[in-house]
């Protein structure tokens, strides 16, 4: 068995979005300055980093990550989708209107947008591409399984598309008769050099904080 990592590792300069504070990793006690110990304050977003978006983070109502089951955020049928994206580009229906989801229970759209993620921050933060709210309307329409939707940039929400991003998220959270669950959202995921083959299952396990809505997390895929 083989474990391979889709989320990235937090520091003091991750990038966030550009509306967040940026995490703050200080060393508080050291073995070296005779403390006997090492240990760190970590100050950070919710949204900080590889993190999944519940529900509760556009909805009064709705439901926050610390309500959600493992076996809720456990996948056995994930598939990574390549849906190259330049800058300020959106995920579109046409994009994906001839693709057959049958079966599976997780998508990772892969824009090739991480590749900016180091060398051209600016870029990464403010030309971020994103999904359009129609594709995330078909897909819970059209593939009631699909419980999660994943994407390798800062955000669903395209930065230069507020509103679309919005009603991007709200099309994902909202509880509708005749359509599937709402649907988590993965942000800012590791998916460069990862083939399909790699993903046997997938778990995400967000960190176990009560009462926010939504959290940084680790995702794992299992290749069996
Ligand atoms: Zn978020």
């Amino acid at each position: 068995m083989l474990f391979v990592t889709l989320s990235h590792m937090i520091d003091g300069d991750s990038p966030v979005h550009v509306a967040l504070k940026k995490p703050e990793i200080v060393q508080n006690s050291s073995v070296s300055s005779g403390d006997g110990y090492n240990s760190y304050m970590v100050t950070l977003e919710n949204h900080s980093g590889t993190h999944v978006d519940a529900p509760g983070h556009f909805l009064e109502d709705g439901r926050i990550i610390s309500d959600y089951s493992p076996l809720e955020l456990f996948f056995i049928h994930p598939l990574i989708l390549d849906v190259p994206k330049n800058r300020n580009e959106l995920i579109e229906l046409k994009d994906v209107i001839d693709k057959d989801f049958n079966g599976l229970d997780c998508i990772f759209f892969r824009t090739g947008f991480e590749s900016f993620r180091e060398s051209e921050r600016e870029k990464y933060l403010t030309e971020n591409p994103g999904i359009s709210p129609d594709v995330v309307l078909w897909i819970r329409e059209s593939f009631s399984d699909i419980r999660c939707i994943g994407i390798d940039s800062v955000s669903m929400s395209g930065y230069k598309y507020p509103e679309l991003g919005e009603k991007a998220h709200l099309n994902a959270f909202e509880e509708h008769e005749n359509i599937g669950e709402p649907l988590l959202f993965i942000e800012d995921m590791k998916l460069n050099n990862i083939e399909n083959d790699d993903l046997g299952m997938v778990l995400i396990v967000p960190w176990q904080l009560k009462g926010v809505d939504s959290a940084p997390c680790t995702v794992l895929a299992i290749k069996s």
